[in-house]
């Protein structure tokens, strides 16, 4: 037999350890549910090994998980016969941190210090957890291949870990927990019935505690919606998403055609990508007849719907796919449509019943649904019905929908005004909002810094077209003009000069009827690029030259009032003025680039005026 090797943990391995450890968890149990899952893990991996490999070591051990205690000692074990580990994968699996997912989490915490329960639940740091209970660990284990050692793997959690190797072990892996003297409680059977009843009722083979069977083999997606009660979707929930939190939504359908299908589908509490804690992972698995096809398969949903959880069953799947030619098949396309449509569907619902709910999830999740308008060409104007914002005539902090920004709309109202920006504040207090209140007209306050894509993406929503509020191609009533304070032939006299000495800065010079209390606005025509896109496009080198803005003066202003007496007076300071005012448009349109260009030409105007 071969030397006791002893290894450290990588050093990721002991910060997480430490994290597990010591905050973690305020649900210590939870470290029960995450080895039998392992164990549970490892026999359907064992179950495709046997389909793909000529030999099995042991071919014949039973698929199931026992788990049996000492109370006197302290100890619980717990035994699968599943593939089992060799040396290098002891290593690998249980002495480092091989997931990407569990490194993310460690950066994230490292950089927030704490972050809340649900969000730490999403997680599932798995093996590890069991230190949170335990003084030492011990992996007794053979691999299904049959040239591999009989081995044991042994640590205190602390510093690193022994490989030995061992009398003849049985294929699979034995997990003893020794229980530190103040967590002796779980060797308890009546404890550990409790804590599997709560957390493992829906481990898919057979799970027996002191010889005993505990649970039933269902499918709980299969059963009818009639006998399943919220706990149990819970409890299913947390289990398939190794989650501690309680699911937003619950989705549970069948269809018969054009395929068949049975779903259970859930969102989870805490979108934990807004922490920045990195990607989340597919958390759907698909299942023919309640036999796992595939944990983690690809393209069974658009990868905006990475969040959800839970498990696709198709009769119609063929038990054999590879991996490689699933993700192609027709049907793995149509099941991605089907589950697409319900899923949005299922939302648009539960967002007409219970609007806060939606609110709630819109808040933490609508990153998910934009990702979807962005990235795809179906469900467009479904997902477009979910988003939610503030708008010119929602109070503040009120969000409204397209749909009730429709009913509110005039008759002959053609298009969806929306204008994007950094705050409700700033949007209310620029130029461009108040042409529109002034004639009764809904403007949209978009602020996400994606939103400007999104709408150009979208185009239309049920047929109207949307419109950002800065675009020059608006049409706007003419209102009556009580107070103006420069006649036509004056605005005319006024407009011409202001081209003649602008000149090249901008498109065109109009009077508009558009401005209350701003002098001038600058307009982007149509089909250039607005705010975020264009920035977007310049990152990529792919802007081109700026849009040319339209500028409208507002015939009644004092300042355009008298800008027009200035510059018979005084056409050189009056220029310096026309100038600065046409920078500070542009520039609230965002439309400059250099800044300090708009302040040279201030302080020229400043020193023109102190002559
Ligand atoms: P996860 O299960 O999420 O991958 P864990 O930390 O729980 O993460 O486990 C790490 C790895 O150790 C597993 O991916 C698996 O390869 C291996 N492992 C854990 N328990 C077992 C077991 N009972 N049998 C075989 N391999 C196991």
């Amino acid at each position: 037999m071969s030397e006791p090797q002893t290894q450290s943990f990588q050093a990721e391995v002991r910060q997480l350890l430490d994290i597990v450890i010591h905050s973690l968890y305020t649900d210590k149990e939870i470290f029960v549910r995450e080895l039998i899952s392992n164990a549970s893990d490892s026999l359907e991996k064992l179950r495709l090994k046997q389909l793909t490999e000529k030999s099995v070591y042991q071919g014949d051990l039973p698929l199931e998980i026992q788990i049996t205690t000492d109370e006197e000692a302290g100890t619980i074990t717990i035994t699968d016969h599943g593939i089992g580990m060799t040396r290098q994968e002891l290593t690998d699996n249980l002495g480092t941190i091989a997931r990407s997912g569990s490194k993310e989490f460690l950066e994230a915490m490292k950089e927030k210090g704490d972050a809340n329960a649900s969000v730490i639940g999403q997680f599932g740091v798995g093996f590890y957890s069991a230190f949170m209970a335990a003084e030492k660990v011990e992996v007794f284990t053979h691999s299904w291949d049959e040239s591999a050692e009989n081995l044991k793997w042994e640590s205190d959690g602390q510093t690193g870990f022994t490989i030995t190797e061992v009398d003849e072990q049985p294929r699979g892996a034995r997990i003893v927990i020794h229980l530190k003297e103040d967590e002796k409680d779980f060797a308890k059977q009546d404890t550990l019935k409790r804590i599997i009843d709560k957390h493992s009722r829906f481990v898919s083979f057979p799970l027996s505690l002191a010889g005993e069977r505990v649970n039933t083999v269902e499918a709980i997606w299969l059963k009818s919606k009639g006998d399943i009660s919220e706990e149990d979707y819970k409890e299913f929930y947390q289990y398939t998403a190794h989650a501690v939190d309680e699911p937003r939504h619950t989705l549970h359908f069948s269809a018969d055609a054009p395929i068949n299908i049975n779903a259970l589908l859930f969102t989870p509490d805490e979108n934990h990508e807004r922490f920045g804690f990195g990607q989340m992972k597919a958390g759907v698995s698909l299942y023919c007849r309640k036999v796992l096809i595939d944990a983690e398969p690809q393209g069974l949903l658009p990868e905006w719907m990475r969040f959800i959880k839970g498990v696709v069953d198709s009769e119609d799947l063929p038990l054999n796919i590879s991996r490689e030619s699933m993700q192609d098949s027709a049907l793995i396309k149509k099941l991605n449509s089907l589950l697409t449509k319900r899923f949005i569907k299922h939302l648009a619902k539960d967002a007409k019943s219970h609007p806060e709910k939606h609110e709630e999830f819109y808040e933490r999740f609508s990153r998910f649904l934009k990702e979807g308008i962005a990235t795809g060409h179906e469900n467009h104007e479904a997902l477009a019905g979910l988003l939610r914002f503030e708008s010119s005539l929602s109070d503040e902090g009120k969000v409204t929908s397209f749909d009730e920004y429709l009913t509110r709309a005039k008759e002959e109202q053609d298009s969806i005004y929306y204008l994007v920006g950094l705050d409700r504040k700033s949007m209310e207090a620029g130029p461009y909002v108040e042409a529109f209140q002034k004639r009764g007209i809904e403007v949209i306050f978009l602020t996400d810094n994606i939103d400007d894509y999104i709408m150009e993406t979208l185009r239309e929503y049920k047929g109207k077209k949307l419109v950002s509020a800065n675009r020059s191609e608006i049409e706007l009533d003419e209102l009556p003009d009580d107070d103006a304070k420069l006649s036509e032939e004056e605005s005319k006299d006024l407009v011409e000069w202001l081209g003649k000495t602008l000149g090249e800065k901008v498109e065109s010079v109009d009077m508009g009827k558009r401005l209350v209390s701003h002098p001038v606005v600058a307009l982007t025509p149509q089909d250039a690029p607005n705010g975020q896109m264009r920035a977007m496009m310049e990152a990529m080198g792919q802007a081109g030259p700026d849009p040319k803005a339209r500028l409208e003066f507002n015939p009644n202003h004092e300042i355009v009032a008298k800008l027009n007496e200035l510059r018979k007076e005084d056409e050189e300071v009056a220029t310096k003025v026309a100038n600065q005012l046409t920078d500070n448009a542009l520039m609230a349109a965002g439309l400059v680039k250099d800044p300090s260009s708009v302040i040279a030409g201030m302080n020229a105007l400043l020193g023109a005026l102190m002559k």
